[in-house]
């Protein structure tokens, strides 16, 4: 049997019933990822850890935009190459003290600005179940990692969709949770107001154990919520009786790929069959969404990549034709060298939007877009307990199909973009395949802290339909 391809749930049973052990599960993954590591792309780099003795150390990939003691973080750019933090993220304390082997850094969009991973400056990530297809962004490195058996859970970020996209284009389970369930202590960040730290599993019940590891108040980070952590797997459920499940009109609009949309509709009827009480609701400012989240998301990004100059972390880049200027040229070339385009694109966007003048037109302006979004959905769980959706228009696209159009990579995010200005949990699980056997996803949102109604409505389905053991023939 291939160790790689099993759940972390299903290892730790044949464990404990001494069928094999965790070295075993270990070396297994390990095999497997110098087997397709190439074809692949998913990890930066590897580490050969062994762990701290733990009855069962998890195999687990970090996405290289959280910091390991001691380890290169780049956010898979150039201008931190060379850096190592000299401190642990909160969710890898957490990690190792859970006793979980961190494998190694896994490839992302830089920055986590994308939706593909393709601006990695370590090279475009392969979906694993069509090598010519992207595996999603900017968490691509985490999805792919473990559609491929490469990890057994990796750990993703998401802004604006990053841990829910790739894991519906993977095939595999995301779960995106409540701003301030997890602490973003040692998370580089892309948009503070919207960043979270995340699970990437091959089913729910992995899903909802890794959670319970990553969640928990952290002084560190001052947005984290001081809230008991409850024990996520004793949630999975596999009833939904009574279950009242919004279907939001503006979420069902042309352009969804018919294959999506069909495989979506299904999830909605097994709910229904299954006694879940279905209505229709409405999002009214769905439609500003992405425009909101484009100015707030590169405004924040645009501030927080100010602190990349050649001063602190990694490059310095020598001034090409020494000027007067001394300090200010080497910033510039730094950054000019160390940046990508799809970066350099968002800090200017976001330099712009904050400008004086452009201040209120814009940014103002989107901040108040934000509240009317999020009022939106605040009033939507006065009727239903979750909202239902694809997680994407559409399934994996083609490398290179979107690159040279960044605003169709963009539109691309509008499922999972209001998740993350309203600050709800939203989860990614696998429903099905589309006329290319590519995986589609399903999303639900629950309102702020209902993790554990999010995880039992995804179960319910999950264990119904049983796409999560499908896995990619590489
Ligand atoms: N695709 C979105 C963007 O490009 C979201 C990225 C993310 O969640 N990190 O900004």
């Amino acid at each position: 049997m291939d160790l790689f391809n099993l759940t972390a749930n299903q290892l730790l049973t044949m464990i404990s019933s001494g069928q094999i052990s965790a070295a075993d599960v270990l070396s297994s993954v390990r095999v497997r990822q110098q087997a397709v590591g190439q074809k692949t792309n998913a990890f930066i780099r590897t580490y050969d850890e062994t762990g701290n003795g733990a009855a069962f150390p998890v195999p687990i990939g970090i996405k290289d935009n959280i910091c390991v003691k001691g380890r290169e973080v780049t956010c898979a750019s150039k201008i931190l190459k060379g850096f190592r933090p000299p401190y642990d993220a909160a969710v890898v304390e957490k990690i190792k003290a859970s006793g979980g082997i961190v494998l190694g850094s896994l490839n992302m969009d830089e920055f986590a600005f994308g939706s593909s991973t393709e601006s990695s400056s370590y090279g475009i990530v392969r979906n694993p179940w069509d090598l010519g297809c992207v595996p999603g962004g900017s968490s691509g490195g985490s999805a792919a990692a473990v559609a491929a058996g490469e990890a057994v859970w990796a750990i993703g970020s998401d802004t604006g969709g990053s841990i829910r996209q790739p894991a519906s284009f993977c095939g595999v389970v995301g779960l995106k949770p409540t701003y301030g369930r997890v602490s973003r202590y040692g998370l580089i960040a892309f948009g503070s107001s919207l960043d979270q730290i995340g699970p990437i599993t091959k089913d729910t019940t992995d899903c909802a154990r890794l959670l319970g590891i990553l969640a928990g108040f952290d002084h560190r980070d001052s947005t984290s919520v001081d809230l008991p952590v409850p024990d996520y797997t004793k949630s999975l459920d596999r009833h939904v009786r009574g279950l009242r499940v919004g279907i939001p009109k503006e979420y069902f609009i042309d352009g969804i790929q018919p294959s999506v949309l069909a495989a979506v509709q299904a999830a909605i009827d097994f709910y229904k069959k299954e006694g879940a009480l279905i209505c229709e609701i409405s999002l009214p400012h769905t439609e500003y969404a992405v425009a909101t989240y484009y100015i707030v998301a590169t405004a924040e990004a645009s501030s927080n990549l100010a602190r990349f100059d050649g001063v602190e972390y990694g490059l310095r880049a020598v001034p090409s034709r020494p000027r007067k200027a001394g300090i200010v040229d080497m910033y510039e070339e730094t950054r000019a060298k160390g940046f990508g385009n799809e970066a350099k694109r968002r800090i200017m966007l976001g330099t712009y939007v904050l400008s004086a003048g452009y201040y209120d037109a814009y940014y103002l302006r989107a901040q108040k877009a934000r509240t009317l979004i999020k009022n939106d959905l605040d009033k939507a769980f006065l009727d239903c307990d979750v909202i239902l959706s694809p997680t994407a228009p559409t399934t994996a696209f083609r490398i290179g199909e979107k690159t040279n159009d960044p605003l169709s990579m963009y539109l691309s995010d509008i499922f999972t973009i209001p998740a993350n200005l309203a600050g709800i949990p939203a989860i990614s699980l696998p429903c099905g395949f589309d006329e290319k056997n590519l995986p589609i996803g399903l999303q639900l949102m629950a309102a702020p802290f209902a993790e554990e109604r999010l995880l039992a409505a995804a179960f319910a389905y999950e264990q119904a339909h049983g796409w999560h053991v499908q896995r990619a023939k590489l």
